[in-house]
């Protein structure tokens, strides 16, 4: 048996595996990439699903010619620096793989052009040692990253894929996902050249009413209670649905964690028990929470796809949840209460 160092294709390939599921999470850390270059403007173009073409447009920050080809490399990565960095981290991604993965198992394209250049340029990554060739293009301040033919040359990935319905579907859930963790952020979404979503960026109050309604319907717009509530270092905001307007039918669980999407286990417990025998056996809870918390105290290096996060002070972030919304429901529940006997 003979030890050898895989080639960066095929080692970046086997790391794309746990990252690039489906298009939709080719789209997640392009769109996390734009965000963390300070986008205020996302244009997303999908074609067939994502099977054919996935392009990103950000008017961000933009990276400079000399390191294109850096930014394709993996474990290349300009938001941590040290094993320091990595207990605070603020941006949503750090691990610096994402472009190379993605470009070991489709044809990535990266143009970009910084504030401090003229023109922008152009990169492309290809063959089996991930030579990068360089060219001058023409766009904006900012970034757009074209993925074509996603998995061409994995076919066993590439017959994994659902149908081009199915893989936007994924795709439109992640866009509202994202649209609802920052809406100082415009947002535009096409499925083979149609307009399928455009959002403004929210400016004031109202502004975020008609974001929230948009993205999760009206009923849930009116009937929602704005929470925000403070604890130490941990801030709660958000909506939350009276428990006598949740229904089976209502399907609205969002929680973000500093700005990252989640499915956390911990935060999904607290709201349950929260609601606890308010709800009735069929409904399902329905909010879209946000919790600050200091980066110190959050462990986000758990999961490749940055899916979980681990608190340090777990118990302390349940009981606040949970107070922070019980509170709430209840206060809602006996309003309510009083309504009726009047
Ligand atoms: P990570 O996000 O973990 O750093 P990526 O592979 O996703 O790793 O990106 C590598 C690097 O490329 C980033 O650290 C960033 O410097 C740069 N980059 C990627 N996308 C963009 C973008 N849309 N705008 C500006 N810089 C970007
Ligand atoms: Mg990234």
């Amino acid at each position: 048996m003979t030890i050898r160092l895989l080639p960066p294709q095929l080692a970046n390939q086997i790391a794309a595996g746990e990252v690039v599921e489906r298009p939709a999470s080719v789209i997640k850390e392009l769109v996390e990439n734009s965000l963390d270059a300070g986008a205020t403007d996302i244009h997303i173009d999908v074609e067939k699903g994502g099977s054919k073409l996935l392009r990103v447009r950000d008017n961000g920050q933009g990276i400079a010619k000399d390191e294109l080809t850096l930014a394709l490399s993996r474990h290349a990565t300009s938001k941590i620096h040290d094993f320091a960095d990595l207990a605070h981290i603020v941006s949503l991604g750090f691990r610096g793989e994402a472009l190379a993965s993605i470009s070991s198992v489709s044809r990535l394209t990266l143009t970009s052009r910084p504030a401090s250049q003229d023109a922008a340029w152009q990169a492309m990554a290809e063959g089996r040692d991930m030579a990068v060739q360089i060219k001058p293009a023409a766009h904006p301040v900012g970034t757009s990253i074209e993925v074509l033919d996603l998995f061409f040359n994995t076919p066993a990935r590439r017959r994994f894929l659902k149908s081009d319905k199915t893989e936007f579907s994924h795709i439109e859930e992640l866009v509202k996902r994202l649209a609802l963790s920052r809406d100082d952020v415009s947002w535009t979404l096409t499925h083979n050249g149609q307009l399928v979503r455009q959002l403004k960026a929210v400016t004031d109050d109202a502004g975020r009413q008609r974001r929230i309604q948009q993205l999760c319907g009206r009923s849930f717009a009116q009937s929602a209670c704005y929470v925000e509530s403070q604890y130490e270092q941990m801030q709660l905001s958000g909506w939350i649905l009276p428990a006598a307007a949740c229904s089976a039918q209502l399907q609205c669980q969002y929680s973000y964690v500093n700005g990252r999407m989640m499915r956390d286990k911990l935060l999904n417990h607290a709201i349950r028990q929260a609601y606890a025998e308010m709800l009735a056996p069929e409904a399902l809870p329905a909010f879209v929470l946000y919790l600050q918390i200091d980066p110190e105290q959050v462990d986000v290096n758990v999961h490749p796809a940055k899916h979980e996060v681990r608190f340090h002070q777990a118990r302390l972030v349940h009981d606040f949840v949970f107070s922070a919304l019980s509170q709430m429901l209840t206060q809602t529940a006996q309003n309510d209460l009083l309504l009726a006997e009047q």
